[in-house]
């Protein structure tokens, strides 16, 4: 089956599912009042907004330069870079690090870009003892799904599913309340820090000027895997530079504002390799820095500023489409409207395109972007695109060919209710979908109105 066909098979299921609309729906209106706090923070949003977006345009256009600056003075401190062009590389790579190092035990603090790459899948199947230190990404984990949302990866569990799993894995107690039952799982998650051969993380920034890695948090699981085990490997995108240190303090406050409602997270992070007088930190510090089709959304001028995301989320929580079908349903790493527009310049539209059609394209998305992308008009370029590559079906065809004729004739749009409603229902009833109310057409043409108020042809 397609990607096309799952999605529409697991949009169908989603739709069905009311129970899950309402608990997403949840999440996203208490994420939502917990933004609108947390935003209260700075003096003037809308220049925040402005300088970060200025900052990402200003790596994505000199993105080359930057990364190499990283790299050179990453290696400087005594860190090291790996280049991936794809998952497999990195994947090996990681392999390699695992042998070489003769690690038993890897501990994996949260990230996306692990999820993009099948890391769990891949190291499992290998044989090794991996550990999800994340609660929200151990819980999913558990289930053997994948995140539901990039911030709040186990939104869609209820409490009750929740303990039961934790039962079944670390013997919690089934009636046990929240703060226990954190607790339990941070003992439990202590001992396997305690006995990592490597740890694995993702990054949030990258900074150019000095070689250093950023990370934010709530659990303190980062900075753990990366203080306890030998082997510090950290996994990040290429689009995560940020030019200079002084960047972070908006980026951060940026982040956990739109991306968890807080007005900085409880862990904030600048790692690198550790000094030689330092007792402290991982002996080698490895950065991997895949590419996986991101070069490809850089190489699409007009639309490279979809590399600018700090995949804080924000934009999920107010998508109609995401919080109506979930995240589980658009089958591909990156969801909401971001991934919408990221996974077809990225992976190709043939095989994703029918995501840039998963948008209402109401622009909630562009009013919530901490860093100003133009979300609604990217999904609007990559429909576009998708045309002009010749991917319209038969259908669309004939549906715009009947549209345009139609609006373009007097006589037709003059035709009685009835014969219009019938000939609407008939052309597009399927793809209107049968989960909603097909809208009547008025009664009277806005030509018939005109003309009984001020008279004329
Ligand atoms: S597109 Fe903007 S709102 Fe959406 S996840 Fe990225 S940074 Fe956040």
């Amino acid at each position: 089956m397609s990607a096309e066909q799952n999605f529409h098979q697991a949009v169908k299921k989603s739709l069905q599912n009311t129970e899950l609309q309402t608990r997403t729906a949840a999440a996203a209106a208490k994420h939502q009042f917990a933004v609108a706090e947390a935003l209260k923070q700075f003096a003037d949003l809308e220049l925040a907004r402005n300088r970060a977006k200025y900052i990402k345009w200003r790596v994505n256009e000199n993105l080359d330069k930057y990364l190499i600056d990283f790299e050179a003075n990453l290696m400087r401190k005594g860190g090291k870079v790996i280049w991936a062009d794809t998952p497999q590389t990195a994947l090996a790579e990681i392999e390699q690090i695992i042998k070489k190092n003769q690690a038993k035990h890897i501990v994996k603090s949260k990230s996306s870009i692990c999820n993009e790459i099948g890391l769990n899948e891949f190291i499992k199947a290998k044989g090794y003892d991996l550990t999800e230190t994340d609660l929200g990404d151990f819980i999913v984990d558990g289930f053997n799904e994948k995140p539901f949302h990039g911030i709040l990866p186990a939104a869609h569990k209820t409490k009750e599913e929740i303990n039961n799993l934790l039962n079944q894995k670390i013997s919690t107690s089934l009636d046990i309340e929240l703060n226990e039952m954190t607790k339990d799982v941070r003992d439990y998650m202590r001992s396997k820090f305690f006995k990592a051969d490597i740890g694995i993380t993702g990054a949030n920034f990258l900074i150019a000027e000095n070689g250093m890695v950023c990370i934010s948090e709530n659990e303190g699981n980062v900075r753990l895997a990366s203080a306890f085990a030998k082997t510090h490997i950290i996994i990040a995108g290429i689009d995560k530079i940020l030019p200079t240190l002084q960047d972070v303090d908006l980026f951060f406050s940026l982040l956990s504002s739109y991306g968890n409602g807080q007005r900085l997270m409880a862990y904030n992070s600048i790692v690198g390799p550790k000094n030689l007088e330092e007792q402290d930190g991982a002996n080698e510090f490895i950065v991997i820095l895949v590419d996986n089709g991101r070069s490809s959304t850089l190489a699409s001028h007009d639309q490279r500023e979809a590399l600018s995301c700090i995949k804080c989320g924000a934009c999920h929580f107010v998508c109609p489409v995401f919080t109506n079908i979930g995240g589980h349903s658009y089958g591909s790493s990156y969801t909401g409207p971001i991934g919408s527009i990221t996974e077809p310049l990225a992976h190709g539209l043939n095989e994703y395109k029918h995501l840039s059609n998963a948008s209402t394209n109401c622009g909630k998305c562009n009013d919530v972007c901490p860093v100003k992308i133009d979300i609604s008009n990217h999904i609007i370029r990559n429909r576009r695109d998708n045309i002009n590559a010749g991917n319209e079906t038969t259908g669309e065809k004939l549906a715009w060919y009947t549209w345009t004729k139609a609006m373009l004739s007097r006589k037709n749009l003059n035709r009685s209710t009835s014969i219009k409603n019938f000939t609407f229902r008939q052309l597009y009833k399927t793809a209107w979908g049968a989960e909603k109310e097909f809208p009547k057409i008025e009664e009277k043409s806005f030509n018939q109105l005109w003309r009984e108020k001020f008279g004329g042809v």
